[in-house]
């Protein structure tokens, strides 16, 4: 088994970052992606608010850039699924490639937006359908849009969405939100939201843009059509840590719970990005929690020496 000081799960912004600032140390640092390098960000068309490209970039010229520089200080990458962690005297990581030994573990691998699972949804994916207003809202200045659930992001996404569209529909499966108080005042009280109470999306309408969305009235049965250009969709998210709850603590919807220098309560263990307890979800706030967790890593390491 190849031993390693830092091994690092996941290859989004958090990983790629975390694999570059431990390698820049001097660790030997291996980092573990079971995709392509990237993370969700390669799937973005354009990525428009990540500094330093004035003009914007596309997602997956922006993850091969990271991926670039992240291998450029002898970061080894390894393209394999972790199926298992145990922790002996260090942590063995257990892979579709064989096992890994780690010293300190930096645990990036992302989480995944919840989907609706309609006709529609995924072709148009990129194309009207997304997944993060703050990324993609700039690009509907002026259009008609439609967010899709009740919670904090779902209301939080609409009012940010009112800043650049001309309509914003919040179209909810229940009569009530479940988003925040404070939140739902501020949501009412908005010119541009228009709320659609006890309805489901059945299907995303448009060839190759999004037209519109057909929707079912949960309680009457009622089908209708909404003409919108875009569709936000704010169902909840899954962090990919299963793997990792029996030995990390996470919260109730699965984010590992992290203090500021992104340590975990497992001693040498970090965690970046996405599937941390209450992230932001953006690029630029993963990068941060990478090189946080690559140098409370290299702390660590250098404290028990
Ligand atoms: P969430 O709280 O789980 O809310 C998901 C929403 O989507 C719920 O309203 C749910 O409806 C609806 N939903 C779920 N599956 C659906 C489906 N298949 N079709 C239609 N609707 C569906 O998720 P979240 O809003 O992303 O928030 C996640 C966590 O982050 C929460 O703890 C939240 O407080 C936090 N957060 C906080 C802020 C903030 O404070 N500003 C912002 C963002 C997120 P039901 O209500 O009927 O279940």
């Amino acid at each position: 088994m190849k031993n390693y000081d830092a091994v690092i799960i996941g290859g989004g912004p958090a990983g790629c970052t975390a694999g570059l600032y431990c390698s820049r140390a001097g660790l030997k640092s291996l980092l573990i992606e079971r995709g392509a390098v990237g993370g969700q960000i390669a799937n973005a068309s354009l990525v428009d608010n990540y500094p330093g490209f004035p003009q914007g970039v596309s997602g997956s010229e922006l993850a091969s850039l990271m991926h670039q520089q992240a291998a450029r200080y002898d970061l080894e990458i390894v393209t394999a699924d972790v199926t298992d962690i145990t922790q002996e005297d260090s942590y063995v990581i257990s892979t579709s490639e064989g096992s890994f030994g780690a010293e300190a573990l930096i645990v990036a691998a992302g989480s995944e937006y919840r989907t609706l699972q309609v006709p529609g949804e995924g072709r148009l994916s990129g194309h009207g359908v997304s997944y993060c207003a703050t990324c993609d809202g700039f690009f509907f200045r002026n259009k008609t849009v439609a967010v899709i659930g009740g919670g904090d992001t779902a209301i939080t996404d609409a009012l940010e969405l009112g800043q650049h569209a001309s309509k914003v529909y919040v179209v909810h499966r229940r009569d009530e939100l479940r988003a925040g108080k404070a939140l739902q005042q501020r949501a009412f009280a908005h010119p541009k939201l228009e709320f659609v109470w006890s309805n489901v999306v059945e299907e995303v309408l448009g060839d190759t843009v999004v037209r519109g969305i057909r929707l079912r009235n949960a309680k009457t049965g009622l089908e209708s059509v909404l003409d919108v250009d875009g569709v936000f969709v704010a169902v909840g998210i899954t962090p990919n840590s299963q793997i990792f709850s029996h030995m990390l603590e996470c919260d109730a919807d699965g984010s590992i719970v992290t203090d500021g220098t992104m340590s975990t309560p497992s001693a040498g263990v970090f965690a970046a990005g996405d599937i941390r307890r209450n992230s932001p979800r953006q690029v630029s706030t993963a990068v941060g929690d990478g090189a946080t967790a690559a140098m409370s890593a290299f702390k660590y390491l250098k404290e028990r020496e």
